[in-house]
């Protein structure tokens, strides 16, 4: 059985999810204007592989304070906001028994909704995790998950592919540098640049597929 491993944020989903959160927070604090264009300005550094990812979370979540209710609200709103055509994807992809995951180094309460109305199990998602006081307030990130590294996606995907013993073939989608660092490092077998919401010239220049339409995916999944 074939098995695939999405990205989630500017992947299955338009937006980026960890923006959005604190894109919600913020509108508590309307007099700081320019703070949205700040969190897009490192997020993109992070996914063009100028910040590394760690670096890139911690400098966003120091913008402003975030409450829980900010991530689940957020995955409430993101369900509405799939990439076009990935419904799609996923129905062709379950009825021709493929084996699928999402990675993420978002969080999960923000991600977990679209993953419930794509149909899936939530223990096919892996994502990053908050730490939080009794009344909701985020006192940082779960610091002990596999994904709470630079290189998190291949640590994650190799696990997986220990822990449930999956063989034969692997491919990841994903529009970043470290989807396609999991690729390089060996994790996947074949690795699909997604550039429908947001293009990374690296990710293009060094991906063996580079698309943009959910129909060009389908395409090369009937070839593996
Ligand atoms: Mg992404």
């Amino acid at each position: 059985m074939p098995t695939i491993f999405f990205d989630f944020d500017s992947t299955v989903c338009t937006k980026e999810s960890l923006d959005e959160v604190i894109a919600l927070a913020l509108k508590e604090y309307p007099e700081q204007t320019g703070l949205v264009e700040r969190v897009e300005q490192i997020t993109n550094q992070g996914m063009n592989g100028e910040l590394d990812f760690i670096e890139s979370v911690k400098a966003r979540f120091v913008i402003c304070p975030l409450n829980q209710s900010h991530f689940t609200l957020t995955g409430e709103h993101l369900k509405h906001n799939l990439t076009p055509g990935f419904t799609e994807v996923f129905a062709w992809l379950k009825s021709n028994d493929w084996d699928i995951y999402i990675v993420s180094g978002g969080f999960l309460s923000s991600i977990l909704p679209s993953i419930k109305w794509l149909g899936l199990n939530p223990d096919r998602l892996f994502a990053n995790r908050v730490r939080c006081a009794d009344n909701g307030e985020v006192l940082g990130v779960d610091e002990s998950s596999l994904l709470w590294t630079n290189n998190g996606k291949t640590k994650v995907i190799n696990y997986l592919k220990d822990l449930r013993k999956i063989k034969g073939p692997t491919i990841l989608v994903g529009d970043g540098s470290n989807d396609l660092a999991a690729f390089a490092a060996g994790a996947v077998d074949h690795f699909i640049g997604f550039g429908g919401n947001v293009v990374r010239e690296k990710v293009k220049a060094g991906a063996p597929h580079f698309v943009k339409t959910s129909e060009e995916i389908i395409s090369i999944l009937e070839k593996i």
